[in-house]
């Protein structure tokens, strides 16, 4: 009785317990999201913040009211203070700075793509394990209402047995964000390292499978460089003949995002739920008619950051976790490898 007390006090204790943490890179994402995201939970507190440039880290200390700012992520590193580390540099960064941050005994909350190649994400995922700290990856996607409401729907048999999947993720970049992802080559720019990774995890979220073979055209349809791709369709197999058709891009600029499931007995119609703002809606079709799916709008990443916290607190885990930044990397790659050689990619099973 004595020790079932103890216990449930010091339960009660880490879920309140303060994680405070370290923000690597001056993002657009970090400054919209992910900071308020952070601080909206109780246990969440910001204190300092990383960039290649002091200045640029100062100005968002000072927009964001972050007490500390660097322009080195080892000195940031040594604070003992912090635990944890959000990660939302240039793609190319990710692997060096969660490799840092590892060593360091931090927790990681890693920007997808985890690394530009899916062995050097593994290799983040291995060292983590090592040093027995929490790796995860910020898909958004499988932590929105729509998508999780899709993923019951599919779960419950709402249309029988799933037989394809369209996906429409094609938008087009804000102004301030034609940077690097259409120009820069080395830092992991391209519409298949932003976007069709993130399709890779939600696709195996609604199915709880991997696909089994990949086949991809891509191209250059804007106005940035040949040799980086801002269009992509692909075409994916999963396993129980499910074909999914993927459309991902930067430069359609009104078309809607959304995703489509057919089954046997129905389909899941998601209008405008390829975002990071919560929004949009989905609608169940069957014999009966459709019925409109009420959601709740939460914000996404507030999910991603709890389910995070819950995992360096022993209480839960990461909604997605390194092994699945691994295996969105790892489709990803397919779908790149695809396009560039003509051919279609068999997926190995690990
Ligand atoms: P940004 O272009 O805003 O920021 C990326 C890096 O670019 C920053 O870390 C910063 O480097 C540098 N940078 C930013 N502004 C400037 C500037 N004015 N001049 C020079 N350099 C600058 O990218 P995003 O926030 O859109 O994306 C960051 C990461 O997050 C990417 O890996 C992306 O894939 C991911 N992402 C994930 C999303 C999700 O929903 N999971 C959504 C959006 C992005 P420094 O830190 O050195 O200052």
């Amino acid at each position: 009785m004595r020790l079932a007390a103890t216990a449930r006090c010091r339960r009660i204790k880490s879920m309140h317990e303060t994680v405070t943490w370290g923000l690597i890179g001056a993002s657009t994402i970090a400054r919209e999201w992910m900071v308020d995201a952070i601080r909206k939970h109780p246990s969440g507190a910001v204190r300092s913040i990383v960039s290649a440039d002091l200045e640029r880290a100062t100005s968002f200390a000072q927009q964001k009211g972050i007490p500390n700012a660097y322009d080195s992520v080892a000195e940031m590193l040594a604070d003992p203070e912090i635990t944890a580390v959000y990660i939302s540099t240039t793609n190319d960064r990710h692997l060096p700075d969660a490799l840092a941050a590892i060593k360091a005994g931090k927790h990681v909350l890693c920007e997808k793509p985890l690394a530009l190649e899916a062995s050097e994400a593994q290799t983040l995922v291995d060292m983590a394990s090592n040093k027995g700290v929490v790796l995860a990856t910020n898909h958004h996607l499988r932590n929105m209402d729509s998508h999780r409401a899709i993923k019951r729907l599919i779960d419950q048999g709402a249309v029988g047995k799933v037989n394809s999947i369209r996906l429409f993720h094609a938008g087009e970049l804000p102004e301030s964000l034609k940077t690097w992802r259409l120009h820069d080559k080395a830092a992991g720019a391209g519409v298949i390292y932003d976007i069709t990774v993130h399709n890779g995890d939600l696709l195996r979220f609604y199915l709880g499978a991997n696909p089994t073979k990949i086949s991809a055209i891509a191209a250059t349809s804007g106005s940035g460089p040949r040799h980086i791709e801002d269009s992509v369709m692909s075409i994916w197999e999963f396993p129980g003949d499910i074909l999914v058709q993927c459309h991902d891009s930067f430069v359609v600029g009104y078309g809607p995002r959304g995703v489509e499931v057919h089954g046997s007995a129905g389909t899941i119609l998601g209008i405008d739920v390829m975002s990071q703002a919560p929004g949009g809606s989905v609608i169940l079709r069957t014999k009966e008619g459709d019925e409109v799916i009420p959601l709740e709008m939460n914000v996404t990443y507030e999910r991603g950051v709890a389910d995070f916290i819950a995992a360096i607190q022993n209480r839960g885990k990461p909604s997605s976790s390194g092994e699945d930044g691994v295996w969105s990397l790892k489709l990803a790659r397919a779908v790149a490898q695809s396009a560039a050689t003509g051919q279609t990619i068999s997926i190995e099973p690990t």
